[in-house]
């Protein structure tokens, strides 16, 4: 199965369909990943804070992939925001995953209490150059901390992951970042379970029409919306058929209508405010 790749503001590809490991049990991730490297994802998304590193790490070696075929990004916890905690933070991530370079690296929340992101970025940047990140972005970035970006440093973010499923689609802050060349990642991309997305008209009328699985067809929407998308799973049916979503094609019908189930609903942490 072939995923699509979408190119960053710096000339990198990444796959738009990944595997992310939220909540992952650290004892568990190496199995997990290693399923899901066995169905065929090539993009992982972790993080320090996930604590799932290491298992993560133990998955790719194990796998016999070679890494110019993976797509690994972790992301700088908000305690090691700053000048001098950025850079132990990265090369413990690196040791962590068993990796010379990370595909993507980014600032996992802003902490706009803390005023810190700023001269973070400036690390990254660091980083980027010194080769110890293909690419750098951010996560959970509002406007203001975006453009504060834009103003002060010599990078464009390549992503900014965001909260992002049909009933929070984000159209503002994706009308803003997007023509930037800012590309959007959608984390949360099945709501979290957090409320009843698959039970919504509009994604169980597509599900039947096309023979799949609710899940199925949002993974699809975000797809067709252009995002980046990485659900999480740790059963094994659901990693695999998460990722089979390339035999059928949402209609434009279908796309709107998940889409109309926008309202601004959001299931995870507010930026501006989160500690
Ligand atoms: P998600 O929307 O992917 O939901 C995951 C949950 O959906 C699973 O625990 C499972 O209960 C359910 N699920 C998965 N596949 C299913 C299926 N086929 N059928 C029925 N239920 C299914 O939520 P997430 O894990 O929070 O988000 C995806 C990834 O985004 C994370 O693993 C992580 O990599 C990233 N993320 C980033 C941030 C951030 O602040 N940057 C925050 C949260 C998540």
């Amino acid at each position: 199965m072939t995923v699509p790749t979408l190119t960053l503001n710096d000339g990198h590809t990444i796959p738009q369909l990944g595997f992310g490991v939220f909540q992952v049990d650290p004892a568990e991730a190496e199995r997990i990943v290693s399923v899901a490297l066995e169905a065929g994802y090539r993009h992982i998304d972790t993080a320090a804070v996930y604590g799932n590193e290491e298992g993560v790490g133990r998955a790719i070696a194990a796998s016999g992939v070679p890494r110019d075929e993976l797509f690994i990004t972790t992301k700088l916890w908000n305690s090691e925001q700053g000048r001098d905690t950025a850079r132990p933070a990265i090369e413990s991530s690196l040791e962590k995953l068993g990796l010379d370079y990370v595909d993507l690296y980014l600032i996992h929340w802003p902490r706009p209490d803390k005023d810190r992101y700023v001269e973070t970025w400036q690390q990254l940047e660091t980083f980027q150059a010194e080769g110890l990140s293909r690419s750098i972005g951010v996560s959970n970035f509002h406007q203001p901390h975006l453009q504060r970006l834009f103003d002060e440093t010599d990078t464009v973010p390549a992503v900014n992951q965001i909260e992002l499923h049909p009933a929070f689609a984000q159209r503002e802050l994706r009308a803003f970042q997007e023509p930037k060349g800012v590309l959007t990642e959608s984390w949360g991309p099945l709501g979290q379970g957090k409320y009843d997305l698959f039970g919504e008209k509009a994604v169980a009328d597509a599900a039947a029409a096309h023979g799949v699985s609710p899940a199925q067809v949002v993974i699809r929407w975000h797809l067709q919306e252009g995002l980046i998308v990485f659900p999480k799973s740790s059963t094994p049916e659901r990693i695999v058929t998460n990722f089979d979503v390339f035999g059928f094609e949402l209609t434009a019908d279908e796309v709107s209508a998940i889409g109309a189930l926008d309202r601004g609903q959001r299931v995870g942490a507010d930026p501006d405010t989160a500690t």
